[in-house]
């Protein structure tokens, strides 16, 4: 079958920019977003204005779309599972449940025989002592579902810090107390995988976080070519596990002897990777939608080096600059208010 219409899930940056990438590949776009006028819409072809798990928008979704897909990990599984007894859906439902809660994540990775921080499943205060008592009273607790951005975390230096009332000051929620990693360096892999099980890894990315979120990726990372080849083993092994389509990303903390281990994926085109519209000639963006459209997979070289960095909140005011400079390419979310911590944009400094 031909797909000519794809329909999205979520309405942010992201499926503004893979409906922008579709776009030049003829392929048509629907979004299915509560928010009206929301960044994706106002570049696609129309808008569901509905909650993500309306039965009827999601009907109506499949009704319009000849695939469907998500720019975000927390569609409500149920709601794609659903959609996927009358359309195809990509990537596969099952990455969505892996990905929404920590603990099936990482014992997820774990099964692929991928490493990841030690970690315990704490559902009350009672377990959070044992578990910190278990960690010599160093680690990270966070909330297994709905963290993002550094959202929903604590973390605990010292044996000596007070943990009275932290199970409840997360929420109540399920959580899951993680080891810290002595890590050297943060990187992120970007791949796809086709749906004839052919894949594609872009290169690695290193990523600073700033008050839990992302600030710039630089490609190439300072690693070695071994750590980058455990890299793209990783990510391979895990989409042919999922046995995926679309594009995945791979966040890594690198160890000093240039070991790995995992920290979170996401069944969706990635911010560590918003540099590939500007450093390659097939984006992450079009990747996915290649991908999900069934059309072969494109070229994941790089042609130069980058820098990625996110506009956040007030760095707004910086545009007039960024647009005055050469080799840099600006991206702009189409999002009215600039609020603090807000991603209101991208820009990648090729060099
Ligand atoms: P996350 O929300 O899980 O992506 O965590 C946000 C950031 O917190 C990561 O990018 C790391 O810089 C830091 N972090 C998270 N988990 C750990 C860990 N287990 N050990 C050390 N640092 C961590």
């Amino acid at each position: 079958m031909t797909v000519r219409t794809i329909g999205i899930i979520g309405g942010g940056q992201l499926g503004r920019m893979l409906a922008m990438a579709g776009a030049r590949l003829g392929l048509r776009t629907v979004i299915l977003e509560p928010q009206a006028d929301c960044p994706a819409a106002q570049v696609a072809n129309a808008q569901i204005v509905a909650a993500y798990d309306d039965p009827a928008a999601l009907d109506a979704l499949a009704a319009a779309s000849d695939v469907v897909t998500y720019e975000f990990e927390n569609v409500p599984v149920s709601a794609a599972e659903a959609l996927a007894r009358s359309i195809a859906v990509y990537p596969p439902p099952r990455a969505l449940q892996v990905s929404q809660d920590r603990l099936a994540e990482k014992q997820f990775i774990n099964g692929c025989s991928i490493d990841t921080a030690r970690f315990l499943s704490v559902d009350d205060q009672q377990e959070l002592e044992a578990a910190l008592d278990a960690f010599g009273g160093v680690g990270v607790l966070k909330t297994r579902r709905m963290g993002y951005d550094g959202k929903g975390q604590r973390l605990f230096h010292s044996p000596a810090e007070d943990r009275a009332g932290a199970f409840a000051a997360l929420g109540g929620v399920p959580l899951i107390l993680e080891s810290l990693v002595p890590f050297d360096r943060e990187i992120s892999i970007i791949a796809a995988r086709g749906k004839d099980g052919t894949i594609v890894c872009y290169d690695p990315a290193e990523n600073v976080h700033r008050d839990g979120i992302l600030h710039t990726s630089t490609v190439p990372a300072a690693i070695s070519e071994a750590t980058a080849d455990r890299a793209r083993k990783a990510a391979r092994a895990m989409l042919d596990d999922l046995g995926y389509v679309g594009v995945i990303g791979v966040e890594f903390f690198v160890l000093a002897d240039g070991g790995l281990v995992v920290n979170e994926i996401a069944p969706r085109v990635h911010n560590s990777g918003h540099w590939t519209e500007a450093a390659c000639i097939i984006s992450q963006f079009e990747q996915h939608m290649r991908a999900v459209a069934g059309l072969p997979l494109g070229d994941a070289r790089r042609h130069s080096d980058c820098v990625m960095q996110n506009l956040i909140g007030d760095d707004m005011t910086d545009v007039p600059a960024w647009l005055s400079q050469p080799d840099v390419l600006v991206h702009l979310y189409g999002k009215v208010e600039a609020r603090p911590g807000r991603k209101m944009g991208h820009v990648t400094r090729l060099c």
